[in-house]
């Protein structure tokens, strides 16, 4: 039987429907979550995910800012930018758009970022909080990748999951995720030796490695659930690290490229700005 798709669309919809319930009670409370966004620089990308941001703030009533700096901007002048940001009272939450151009030292921005107000979850304040199971904001695709495992009714308690790719902001924060809900959990990389054995072995696989269907269907476990955060253009086609054709078959749940993981980063972005501006009410 093949797969069944898990839509991150059809979830976003429902999420963005509940979130605006909450809007709705902050502004009753003479609240309007805002969210400041720095854009640095002139990369096509970057462009168009800021922009996908903005509309799900307008369509979400919250109040954004875009301040859009040139892709000679210094450290320094970022910096100021953040800090504007922390002073503000109508912003409660600050994304700074990655990456940043080689002058400027992608750390030393995202520490200025006052961590309430760190909606992507980046600053190590909320990276710490994550690993010791604190209260924190968790970052946005590994958020999304979690609400779609839950979508998917699996039971993750004792499941064994693997994670392939250890970036900081997808790979790490969903081992920790998926440790904090009692999976066993693999994680893997470029050194990982014989990854398709590996990979044969996982309840639920979460690929966010970067490479074209690089994971195909004879590397998946009969009936797991395979959660495909890449986004690799091939051609003029946008496709995942998971080679679909072949994985949907064998997989019991599979999430689409696009329309998978995509749609629920921005959505967690607006969930956590409306947070953000929860906690300031206490
Ligand atoms: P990075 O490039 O930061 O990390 C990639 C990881 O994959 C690294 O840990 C790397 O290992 C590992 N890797 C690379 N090649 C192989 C291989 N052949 N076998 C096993 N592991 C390998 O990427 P990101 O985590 O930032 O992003 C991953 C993917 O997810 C990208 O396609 C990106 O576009 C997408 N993405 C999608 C988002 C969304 O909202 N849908 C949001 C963020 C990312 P090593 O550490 O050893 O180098």
């Amino acid at each position: 039987m093949p797969a069944r798709v898990i839509s991150g669309k059809q979830v976003a919809a429902e999420i963005r429907q509940a979130l605006s319930g909450r809007v709705e009670a902050l502004r009753a409370r003479g609240v309007v979550p805002g969210l400041g966004v720095i854009l640095v620089g002139d990369d096509p990308a970057s462009h168009s995910y800021v922009k996908s941001k903005e509309k799900a703030c307008q369509e979400l009533t919250l109040h954004s800012v875009v301040r859009r700096m040139p892709a000679t901007a210094s450290q320094q002048e970022v910096v100021a930018q953040v800090e504007a940001f922390n002073r503000d009272p109508a912003i409660h939450g600050i994304l700074v758009q990655l990456p940043l151009p080689d002058q400027i030292d992608e750390q030393a921005v995202i520490l200025a970022i006052r961590p309430e107000k760190d909606v992507d979850g980046f600053h190590p304040v909320n990276v710490g909080n994550l690993h010791i199971g604190s209260r924190c904001f968790v970052p946005c695709t590994p958020a999304g990748v979690m609400e779609l495992i839950e979508r998917s009714g699996f039971q993750l308690k004792g499941a064994h999951a693997v994670v392939v790719g250890r970036s900081n902001i997808v790979g790490k924060p969903v081992a920790m995720l998926l440790l904090s809900r009692h999976a066993t959990v693999t994680m893997c990389h470029s050194r990982t030796r014989d990854l398709p054995a590996v990979t044969r072995t996982a309840d639920v696989l979460v690929a966010a490695v970067g490479k074209a269907e690089l994971i195909k269907g004879d590397w998946i476990k009969p009936g797991a659930v395979v959660i495909d955060v890449g986004v690799n253009r091939l051609g003029d086609r946008l496709v995942g690290d998971v080679d679909f054709a072949s994985a949907s078959p064998v997989a019991g749940f599979i999430t689409p490229v696009p329309g998978g993981v995509g749609p629920m980063t921005i959505t967690m972005l607006i969930k956590n700005s409306i947070e953000a501006a929860e906690r300031t009410l206490g």
